[in-house]
This record gives structure tokens, C-alpha cells and sequence, in this order.
């Protein structure tokens, strides 16, 4: 079965059956516009042509294992044509209504993969720990997006004004690293700002990389309309090394500092500086007097993460206490530092926590 994102395709499509040309639009508007992924809900399209569609295309091309849900986030379990496993966490936000008092929900944010698995292997990481698997093509990173709409939309209907609720923010912030599947990533992120598809602007979505500076050197260039986070975790190069075994010693910090000042120079955009926060690892005092001095004067924001622990992995949290002192001295610094609230934590759907029964038996038969 092929996938009607493919825009050849459909053109054959619409010239095989001798369609007008609006008739594509009018497929776009229903997936894009409609968040409808069944050609059967597409009633704007006569029945014929659903048939038709459907006999011949599929709008997601994965499969649903499982949906867990709770109260803060919702995890899709994902399954790709040829068996792996692929996860998005749909994150929600709330906020108390004025008059009523009683929380609303406010705004989501849809935490994306690009990979099943990574071979960048962090140590704090358990998609790192499963190697990398696959490449997810535009297709397949487009359906998480269009799936969790289709979701929510089922879910949540339509907000007051009379627009339906729909995913806000999009982060590459779950399973793999972005800048390692940058042509596909590099599609996605067309379509997901594009006026004729998703529509969200730039700085709604965000990729967050590890530091592999080939792709970050074609994303400048390319002047990709998204957002850009960079996985810090380490204010020196030998912990750095540490922290981020495979690449961080030939993309070393130095190189990676002066393309990220090139990117806000280029932009104008702030970077975000994403720092896990793991006990006696890089939560000390002194380390954050580097991370402050590193940071100054950068187009900076730096959020601290607290780690997310794991039985597979023998690292801590920082204590919450150790979380506040180092975001007041990187403070002292002029730099602003938030830290992440953890969600889904309860759900095993927070940062790290991904593939998480699979991976976790694995790795502690292998401990
Ligand atoms: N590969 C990319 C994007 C996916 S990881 C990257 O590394 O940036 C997204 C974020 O989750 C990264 O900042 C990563 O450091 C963080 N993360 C991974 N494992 C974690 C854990 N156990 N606890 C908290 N954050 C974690
Ligand atoms: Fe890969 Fe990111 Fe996990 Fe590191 S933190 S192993 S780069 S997914």
C-alpha cells in the first residue's frame, strides 16, 4: 500500500481518475486541515473517491500497539511496517480557569521520534543503549503527528471558538537523534511549517541534537524553519566525553560552541541548552560555574532535567536541592535557566524512560 503524502503519487492518482486539480486540496484539507487519517471520515469527498483512496493508499503508515494513558501524558505505541517499535508522548498542559477555577486543558505538546533506537549511546540513555534499529523515513514521522491529532480530535473535539484542539508544540525530543536522519528529519520539519500542511510556526517546533556537527553545518545552511536544542549535559570536554562516549570526542565542545554561535548569528535565534541533571556526575558546584561561564553572553537558555532513573542504568537523580543551587549560580551568570517539570514519570513516558519494558528486561539480564 502507498502513502498519500507522497505528492507524485497522488498526482498519478487524481490523472488516473480523471480528477480536477482541486481534488488533491481537498484530500490535504482532510488530512491536514480535518485531522482525519480513515478515508471513510473524509466526508467531504464523495464516496467513490474514499473507496477509491482507500483501496489504494494509507494516510499513517503504523500500526497501534497501545496507548497508556495518564492524567499528564498520553504514550503511543507504534509499530512500522517492518516490525519495530515506535514510541511519541503527548504531553498535556493545563491551566485554572479564572472564573471556574478548575484546571482547563490549556495546550499540547507531541514529543516525536526520529529513530528506533540511536547509536549515539549517552550513558544516561536508554534508547542509546538499544543501538540503533532504523531510520524513520518523512512518512513515518509525519504519522506520529497525524495519528496523535486523529487522537485528540476523537479525544477532545473542539475547543470555544470552535477550532479543533490539535498538537501545539512538536519536539524531536524522543527515541533517536535527529541530526543522524537529517534528510528525513529536514522533510518533516517542511511539512510540519508548511501554510499548506501542519502550519506550525518555528518556534513551535524544535530539534534537539546531541552535537553531530556535519548536520548541524546543513541545517544553518538549509535555514530550516524550526527551533534548535542542543544537548549539553557537560560544561568541559572530558566530562563531556563521559557523558557522550560515541561522537563527543571528534565533535568535540569547542567545535560544537562555534556553530552554535554561528547558528544564533546567522538566526538570531536563542539556542536551548539541555543539561541532565545525574547525582555526583555533572550536578556539583564548580560544574556550574563553568556551565555559567561557558554560557555567558550566548543567545542562551539553559534547561536542567533532572535525570530520569532507570533500573538498567546505575545513575541518580540530582537532589532537588543540588537542582536549585546549580540553577542559581548559572543564574548569577546572566544566563536564564529553567528547570523541566518531569511528566509521565508514573507512566514510564518522561525523557529516558522510552521502550522501556522491552529495554529495560534486556539490559538488566545483561547487567
Ligand atoms: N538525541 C537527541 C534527541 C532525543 S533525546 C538528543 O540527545 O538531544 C531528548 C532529550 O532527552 C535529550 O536532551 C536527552 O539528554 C534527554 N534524556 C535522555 N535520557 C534521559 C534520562 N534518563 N533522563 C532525563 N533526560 C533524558
Ligand atoms: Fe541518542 Fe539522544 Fe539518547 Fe543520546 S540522549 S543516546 S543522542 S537519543
Amino acid at each position: 500500500m502507498q502513502n498519500i503524502l507522497d505528492p507524485k503519487v497522488l498526482e498519478q492518482f487524481r490523472q488516473e481518475h480523471k480528477l480536477q486539480p482541486y481534488r488533491i486540496r481537498q484530500i490535504e484539507q482532510e488530512i491536514f486541515h480535518n485531522a482525519n487519517i480513515d478515508f471513510a471520515d473524509m466526508t467531504t469527498l464523495s464516496k467513490e473517491m474514499r473507496e477509491q483512496l482507500a483501496a489504494d493508499f494509507s494516510v499513517v503508515p503504523l500500526t497501534v500497539d497501545r496507548i497508556d494513558e495518564c492524567k499528564e501524558t498520553s504514550k503511543f505505541l507504534f509499530q512500522t511496517s517492518d516490525g519495530n517499535v515506535v514510541e511519541s508522548v503527548l504531553m498535556y498542559h493545563f491551566h485554572k480557569d479564572k472564573k471556574t477555577k478548575k484546571e482547563k486543558l490549556n495546550r499540547m505538546t507531541l514529543c516525536i521520534s526520529s529513530q528506533v533506537g540511536c547509536s549515539v549511546g549517552c550513558i544516561f540513555c536508554v534508547t542509546g543503549k538499544m543501538g540503533l534499529k532504523k531510520n524513520l523515513d518523512r512518512t513515518e514521522v509525519l504519522g506520529q503527528v497525524l495519528y496523535v491529532n486523529n487522537y485528540i480530535k476523537k479525544r477532545f473535539g473542539k475547543r470555544e471558538d470552535g477550532t479543533l484542539f490539535r498538537v501545539r508544540n512538536i519536539v524531536f525530543m524522543w527515541m533517536g537523534e535527529p541530526m543522524m536522519n537529517y534528510s528525513a528529519v529536514k522533510k518533516t520539519s517542511e511539512y510540519l511549517t508548511d501554510t499548506r500542511y501542519f502550519w506550525l510556526s518555528q518556534r513551535r517546533v524544535t530539534i534537539s541534537t546531541s552535537g553531530v556537527i556535519p548536520s548541524m553545518e546543513k541545517f544553518i545552511d538549509d535555514k530550516l524553519p524550526v527551533s534548535l536544542a542542543f544537548s549539553l549535559h557537560a560544561p568541559n570536554q572530558t566530562l563531556r566525553e563521559e557523558l557522550v562516549p560515541t561522537i563527543a570526542k571528534f565533535y568535540t565542545l569547542d567545535k560544537l560552541m562555534a556553530v552554535l554561535d554561528r547558528y544564533t548569528q546567522e538566526t538570531g535565534n536563542e539556542v536551548m541548552y539541555e543539561y541532565v541533571m545525574i547525582k555526583d556526575k555533572n550536578d556539583m558546584h564548580e560544574i556550574a560555574h563553568q556551565t555559567g561561564t561557558l554560557l555567558q553572553g550566548r543567545k542562551a537558555h539553559l534547561n536542567l532535567i533532572p535525570y530520569n532513573e532507570n533500573p538498567a542504568i546505575d545513575l541518580e537523580e540530582s537532589d532537588a536541592k543540588q537542582i536549585r543551587q546549580f540553577q542559581k549560580i548559572v543564574l548569577s551568570y546572566g544566563v536564564p535557566v529553567t528547570v523541566r517539570e518531569n511528566m509521565g514519570r508514573e507512566k514510564k513516558s518522561a525523557c529516558g524512560q522510552l521502550g522501556y519494558e522491552k529495554v529495560v528486561a534486556t539490559l538488566t539480564q545483561q547487567k
